[in-house]
């Protein structure tokens, strides 16, 4: 990992309309809001929060799949630089072979009408990568033996492998035009658990092998704890802690991350029971709380916080959050 930033976001927003009150007033929903962070080059960002906190959202705005409504995005591999807000038609081709999705559903991910070469071969079809069908299929081997595929699955229809291989069949289409940045989007939610630590195990040797950039987004912390080199947490669309992932789970100064933290099943009988139930369903991003958006769900809530917006601030170099006591939290 470098400490340059391969992405770069300032103050993002991204709102959908979502049409007009009975007084005419359009009505929106703000699925992200004012979003800064660095994905540092060749690093394993790791995004969390629960369902509807726009995890998935920032991840299609960064690849430029989601409108930005405001703020800026910068993608810098430094041989080219782009401004994803405002980028051409033409940069447009270039930067979605430079920035590429793994999907969260092999089963649904792959046609199942195509043999995994033509499935393989797509993005460099469609992106007119290749000039000849032997310069397509040189690739296609080259990157299914990296993903441990063997060159005879190549003409197999997608039924005849179990969801661990149709990952890496994914993951093998998304990597064939040779990305530097990659978001994989609950990436292994849908797979056992004995596949999961087999796909994650090959995320990271690929990232090694081929000099990739994660944002790994996800629900289940454990994953993350294994796997990322620093970790963000969002609720209701901003951003309210984001740390190197040892600073986040030994310290973690916001209490909805202290929730989550508390809510990761444990082995030890001792730490059990001790989960910090949260009250309550995530509010609407339609409808958002005053003051703090977690004030209605948070135990260490006072009356600042129904009114006044938490400051996003640096407690160190890597360490930032958003609440107001945080310096107040009792030591974990
Ligand atoms: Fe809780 Fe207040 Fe901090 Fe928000 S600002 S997380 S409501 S203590």
């Amino acid at each position: 990992m470098t400490e340059t930033p391969l992405i770069k976001i300032e103050k993002l927003q991204v709102e959908f309309p979502l049409g007009r009150t009975l007084f005419g007033k359009p009505l929106k929903l703000r699925a992200v809001n004012n979003v800064s962070l660095e994905i540092m080059s060749g690093q394993f960002f790791g995004l969390v929060g629960e369902s509807g906190s726009g995890k998935t959202t920032l991840g299609r705005a960064i690849l430029r799949a989601a409108p930005l409504s405001s703020g800026k995005i910068n993608f810098d591999d430094g041989d080219v630089r782009y401004d994803v807000g405002s980028i051409s038609k033409s940069d447009l081709k270039n930067y979605r072979k430079l920035a590429q999705l793994i999907f969260q559903d092999p089963y649904a991910a792959l046609s199942p009408r195509m043999t995994v070469r033509d499935i393989i071969a797509e993005p460099l079809e469609v992106m007119g990568l290749t000039k000849t069908r032997e310069e397509t299929d040189k690739l296609v081997r080259e990157i299914a033996a990296k993903c441990r595929l063997n060159l005879e699955h190549l003409r197999r229809f997608p039924h005849a492998f179990s969801g661990g291989q149709r990952q890496r069949i994914s993951i093998a289409r998304t990597l064939v035009c040779s990305p530097d940045f990659v978001v994989a989007d609950e990436s292994v939610a849908a797979l056992d658990v004995s596949i999961q630590a087999d796909i994650l195990n090959l995320l990271k040797s690929l990232q090694k092998e081929l000099g990739l950039t994660y944002l790994f987004i996800s629900h289940d912390l454990s994953v993350v704890a294994h796997i990322c080199d620093h970790v963000a947490v969002m609720y209701l669309g901003t951003l309210v802690e984001s740390a190197p992932t040892s600073d986040l789970f030994t310290n973690p100064r916001h209490p909805y991350t202290r929730a989550l933290l508390s809510a990761i099943p444990s082995l030890n009988p001792d730490d059990r029971g001790h989960a910090q139930k949260l009250e309550g369903e995530i509010p609407s991003p339609a409808n958002p709380p005053s003051g703090c958006t977690f004030h209605t769900r948070c135990p260490m809530a006072k009356d600042i916080c129904r009114t006044e917006i938490p400051q996003w601030r640096k407690l160190n170099d890597k360490h930032s959050v958003s609440c107001h006591f945080s310096e107040d939290l009792p030591k974990t």
